[in-house]
């Protein structure tokens, strides 16, 4: 297990729901502070993905613990967006699925998978390797401040009315913003009533309501609450 003294002592987690903002925040913080982001998401929504691909059924948890093991795919850290890479069948060469791994309907296979405890153990060490050899990580997901980094300095829940988030992802991939909405809201439930690691609010996190705040506030927020616990000012 990755010893936690090795992780950056700049870490910063950014939990809640779906579409909430979590990673435009996270990208910013991390520009304007030097330092990596990652979204834990792809993790889970990458390996749905090439379960799909594979024909690992979803609800074969030994089948897809064997997959995350696998060296068929990987995650990478980006200034934009958490990118997966996956190995194409002859092993000479990769494919980036990164503008497919996004889109809502591998968000919903992803909290399908997600709830099986042996899958999010698999993902855990590559999850918090993250955290090593770099400056500073802006970290956000779903369990970052409970789980992956229950020891992080600064925690972050970022939660916005379902409305605007379903508007704001409708927005960003040219969709129809209600049939968004049914899928935010069912992955939504599936993520806060699972047994294994919970949506919830990490203890001690500042929780930010963006409805109403454009993300250059949740930002100047964000910073304000860094400033504060990270250098005390
Ligand atoms: O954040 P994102 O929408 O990319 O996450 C996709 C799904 O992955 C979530 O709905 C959730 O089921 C799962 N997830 C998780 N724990 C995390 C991050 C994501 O269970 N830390």
């Amino acid at each position: 297990m990755t010893d936690p003294k090795t992780f950056t002592p700049n870490l910063v987690t950014v939990d809640g729901p779906a579409a909430s903002g979590k990673s435009s925040l996270s990208r910013t913080l991390a520009k304007s502070f030097g330092w990596k982001w990652v979204s834990t998401g792809a993790f889970y929504r990458a390996l749905a993905y090439v379960a799909r691909q594979r024909g690992v059924d979803l609800g074969d948890e030994e089948g897809l613990v064997r997959l995350a093991e696998s060296s068929c795919w990987r995650v990478e850290l980006d200034e934009e967006r958490t990118r997966v890479y996956l190995q194409r069948s002859n092993q000479a060469s990769e494919q980036d699925v990164t503008d497919r791994i996004y889109q809502e309907s591998v968000g919903s296979d992803a909290s399908r998978i997600s709830q099986f405890q042996g899958v999010r153990r698999s993902l855990l060490e590559a999850q918090r390797q993250c955290a090593v050899g770099v400056q500073g990580l802006v970290a956000e997901g779903r369990d970052c401040g409970t789980v992956i980094f229950p020891q992080a300095p600064v925690k972050i829940y970022l939660t916005a009315a379902s409305d605007s988030r379903a508007q704001r992802r409708a927005q960003e991939q040219d969709q129809d913003w209600a049939e968004i909405q049914r899928a935010q809201i069912q992955r939504d439930r599936q993520d806060s009533t699972r047994k294994a690691a919970p949506l919830q609010i990490p203890e001690g996190a500042e929780v930010i309501d963006s409805s109403n705040m454009s993300l250059e506030q949740v930002v100047q927020e964000a910073e304000k609450i860094l400033r504060k616990k990270l250098l005390g000012l």
